[in-house]
């Protein structure tokens, strides 16, 4: 037993890597510092709660729980493969679109590979490259967002997949369809383009790239969406990709037969129809964004402009403490230090009574 070291069997890339920080979780905060009515503003999810249409769904879906469920997502698939204009064939379920970047990154890269994503990029992209033992290639950001010409020079032999998140998070930076069309046109055709636009549905109709259009004319694209934002999905975990038909057919090899469990993909397909929870989230977003920004720009406080649900706020060196303060008040946030951010704290837009309890605090501490 005394010559058990479990670190020096993992493999080489597990050993030094970091475990995903989620936001700190309600009941935890109520638990450690004894406090109640904690309002959550730290993982970007929908404040609406869930569709109701969704809960007569689940309601109704228990009963099948002790089956298996579908392992290919017939209805869910055909119903995004009617709506996006492609083949069920193109599309893969993922457990949250997390479990999608993790499958293309364990699909198509190996140690021998590198990998290109963004400084201030979702923090996704390194931990499945690291896990890997591939090599990850940050690339310096411009106005935190993305610099897609010094994306492409980073491109090398060795380069096997680029990923990029439109809109970004941590950042909420966002690249118009022009300059991504522009890039992707650019990519050779043996690098996996996996463009994750998690925040779609906030972006305005108007500003939206074309993307799953792409898909038809660059097979090495792919992208990636998920449910657990705009649709409201976050607990149920459900996200899906859509891409070349071959590179569907090869992530579904790898893929866990049952990786999108019965509630979810109940869930996913009743709220895809669900037009008014979707419109009324993406209200409230807007409303919400309103109220943040002109806190801030009434408090002469820096923040980094957000096509997302959520805003990332120059709070200071003071940064860490003021967050302590904030979970102190009972209000959540998320530090962003591990993303190179250290100043900044990013807020997920909440409810309007939310948004303000945020307000409040902050209010508090800035002249406390
Ligand atoms: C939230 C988020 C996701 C995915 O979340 P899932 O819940 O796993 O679908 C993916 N990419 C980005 C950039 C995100 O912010």
């Amino acid at each position: 037993m005394t010559d058990f070291n479990a670190k020096e069997l993992a493999n080489l890339g597990v050993r030094t890597l970091s475990p995903y920080q989620a936001g700190k979780p309600i009941e935890e905060v109520e638990r450690e510092l004894g406090i109640k009515n904690i309002i959550k503003l730290a993982s970007n999810e929908n404040p609406l709660g869930l569709s109701e249409k969704v809960k007569q769904a689940l309601q109704d879906a228990l009963q099948g729980l002790a089956r298996y469920p579908d392992a290919n997502g017939f209805y869910l698939k055909t119903k995004l493969a009617e709506k996006f204009g492609v083949n069920t064939n193109q599309i893969t379920l993922g457990n949250g679109s997390n479990d999608v970047l993790e499958l293309l990154a364990r699909t198509f890269v190996d140690a021998s590979h590198e990998v290109i994503f963004a400084q201030h990029a979702f923090v996704v992209y390194p931990l499945v490259t690291q896990a890997i033992g591939a090599k990850g290639v940050a690339v310096p950001a411009k106005d935190y967002g993305h610099d897609l010409p010094a994306m492409l020079k980073a491109i090398t032999p060795n380069t096997r997949m680029i990923f990029i998140a439109n809109p970004n998070n941590p950042t909420g930076t966002f690249l118009t369809k022009e300059e991504l069309a522009e890039f992707i046109a650019k990519v050779p055709s043996n690098v996996l383009v996996v463009l994750d636009e998690a925040y779609y549905e906030y972006v305005e109709a108007a500003e939206r790239a074309p993307s799953v259009e792409w898909v038809a004319k660059y097979p090495n694209l792919i992208v990636s969406r998920t449910f657990s934002k705009a649709y409201g999905l976050a607990g149920l975990r459900a996200g899906y990709a859509i891409s070349h038909p071959e590179v569907a057919d090869l992530m579904n090899r790898i893929r866990q037969p049952f990786n999108m469990n019965s509630l979810s993909l109940r869930a996913a397909e009743v709220v895809l129809d669900d037009q008014d929870y979707l419109d009324e989230s993406i209200r409230v977003n807007q409303e919400g964004m309103k109220q943040l920004v002109a806190f801030c720009e009434q408090k002469g406080l820096n923040y980094i402009p957000s096509h997302g649900n959520f805003l990332t706020i120059e709070v200071g060196d003071a940064a860490a403490d003021i967050y302590q303060k904030l979970l102190h008040a009972g209000v959540i946030v998320r530090p962003v230090a591990g993303y190179q951010l250290p100043r900044h704290l990013r807020v997920s837009i909440g409810l309007p009574a939310e948004n303000q309890a945020f307000i409040d605090a902050m209010t508090t501490l800035l002249h406390g």
